[in-house]
């Protein structure tokens, strides 16, 4: 029996620990029972781990009793519940009706929650089901397969070729295509390059990455291992974000279990490749998720976007060819290895295969962590996964893509979400945030809010975003408090397509959007706030 307690960030949030900690002071030296995988006969095993998100972060504290093939998910469990899970589960089978999902009986086990069931997991296939920090339960459940398979079995240009046939793109934001970012780097003439994570996971509601990093650090760092094989790096480096300290520890101890079993280093698995691995962490600024300021803020200045060209791929980290891709990006590579391109799109929709991770918050029954196949619809994710609108509410709108996306409305909700399909309404999937928003909510306040963020986020390097983004939230903040002329709105969309065009780096080129898409989705609200105070 195994007693696998959610360690992701949201749990930890609602008090796995304590759940965790209980457990083991319980279960450790009761008669009957050991914590030892070589027991006495009679003796009921158990051991108690740590998991990552489980993604049912709503309803946490959850921990999930695994016996054999069978699992039982409870939620919500107190300290005070430890001692009748063991009585009743782990000793007599018995399944506690109080602790299952929606206390309903035909959700025992994880599977049947439609939560997850409606979900496909690649990048999360792991995250929930083991230790993360376990080199050895990775290993088990086929880590370090792909590796392998590409350091014997393939060239580096089939690697990138490989990528490039399953038409993986970047989960960052862009979407720019991996493989040809990969080719770009290994044909460039400098025989030093570097491998690059991007785990800066900065959108307010976003936490996707972070889940990855603390859930299954394996996959992604295996993901990167393959890129630098198939670029020619033997350096490569994590950029973490300041607010993840659970991600850094959990990516800490990967490498150093990595180093101690002779995977990361000199001469990996007996082969000529090597491979040294650094963390860095971020100091919380929402701009060194830019590709350029990133890589300067590993160099130990500051973290400012520069003018391309020379792009990342040319003149990357310590102006070298650089591979920077996000920690979803990375953790779809060894599935693509193993199990070929055509596997990958067979997911998916046409222009973007695979599946995407979203955050799911805001005005939803069911919040937390899901994976679905690109292309699936709004309307999938709220009702399906996300069990419809909280309290009996009525759905409004979506922000999808954090403070550089827009809102999509019940207009959209049949649109299947994918790079290409989203732009149509000034909005884009991003790194994934996703935010339900209910009949209460003023979308001028949303608007409001997200501009604040990304006026607050602005470097100051240069002028359209600098001022531009300060005078859009004065202009925001006046219609908001009642002080909003008509006119007003006219300036909003003018400043709005001068910082859109004009800013140097993403972060001002997006800053607009929730603008832009609120105006044009959403313009009676701004109205009623103008005309209501007269
Ligand atoms: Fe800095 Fe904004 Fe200019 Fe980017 S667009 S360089 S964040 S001021």
């Amino acid at each position: 029996v195994r007693v696998l307690v959610c360690a992701g960030t949201g749990c930890v949030a609602s008090g796995s620990e304590a759940v965790f900690e209980e457990f083991r002071n319980q279960l450790e030296g009761r008669e009957g029972i050991s914590l030892s995988f070589a027991p006495h006969e009679h003796t009921k095993v158990a051991a108690v781990c740590h998991t990552g998100c489980q993604g049912i972060c709503e309803i946490g504290p959850l921990v999930r009793i695994q016996s054999g093939d069978q699992v039982i998910q409870y939620v919500k469990v107190q300290p005070s519940d430890v001692s009748a899970i063991i009585m009743r589960t782990i000793l007599h089978g018995e399944v506690i009706d109080h602790l299952l999902y929606h206390q309903q009986a035909q959700y025992v086990s994880p599977d049947d929650i439609p939560f997850i069931a409606k979900q496909t997991r690649v990048v999360l296939s792991n995250c929930g089901k083991y230790e993360p920090d376990s080199l050895a339960e990775y290993i088990y459940s086929g880590g370090f397969s792909a590796l392998e398979k590409a350091l014997f079995d393939m060239t580096p240009q089939q690697v990138i070729e490989e990528v490039s046939n399953s038409g993986l793109r970047g989960r960052g934001g862009a979407g720019f295509p991996t493989g040809r970012k990969w080719s770009q780097v290994a044909r460039q003439k400098d025989p030093v390059r570097y491998v690059v994570c991007n785990g800066d996971e900065g959108d307010p509601g976003a936490f996707m990455d972070g889940s990855v990093m603390e859930g299954d650090p394996y996959k992604m760092i295996e993901g990167m291992m393959i890129a630098a094989y198939a670029v020619g790096a033997q350096e490569g480096y994590i950029y973490v974000r300041a607010e993840y300290p659970l991600s850094v520890a959990r990516l800490r101890e990967a490498i150093r279990n990595l180093e101690e079993a002779g995977l990361l280093g000199s001469n990996i698995l007996g082969s000529s490749y090597s491979f040294r691995l650094h963390i860095n962490r971020g100091a919380g600024a929402f701009v060194c998720g830019e590709g350029s300021a990133l890589t300067a803020s590993i160099e130990g200045k500051r973290g400012m976007p520069r003018v391309k060209p020379p792009r990342t791929v040319e003149h990357g980290l310590w102006a070298k060819p650089t591979v920077l891709n996000n920690v979803e990006t990375y953790a779809n590579v060894p599935r693509i290895i193993t199990d070929g391109a055509a596997w990958f799109r067979s997911i998916g929709s046409e222009n973007s295969p695979g599946t995407k991770t979203f955050s799911l918050t805001g005005a939803i029954q069911n919040t937390g962590l899901i994976e679905v196949p690109m292309g699936t619809t709004m309307r999938q994710i709220i009702y399906d996964i996300g069990g419809g609108i909280k309290d009996g509410g009525t759905f409004k709108a979506v922000q999808i893509g954090g403070p550089s996306g827009g809102c999509l409305t019940e207009k959209e909700l049949d649109v299947g979400l994918d790079f290409e399909s989203v732009k149509k309404y000034d909005a884009i999937i991003g790194s994934g945030g996703m935010v339900v928003l209910n009949q209460s909510s003023c979308m001028v306040e949303v608007a409001r809010f997200f501009m604040g963020f990304t006026q607050r986020e602005s470097c100051g390097k240069c002028t359209p975003c600098r001022e531009g983004t300060k005078r859009m939230l004065e202009i925001l903040q006046k219609i908001v408090d009642g002080r909003g002329e008509m006119s007003d709105l006219d300036e909003l969309d003018d400043l709005a397509q001068m910082v859109r065009s004009m800013s140097l780096c993403g972060l001002g080129k997006s800053a607009p959007l929730p603008v832009i898409s609120t105006l044009h989705q959403f313009r009676d609200e701004y109205v009623e706030h103008i005309v209501d105070k007269r």
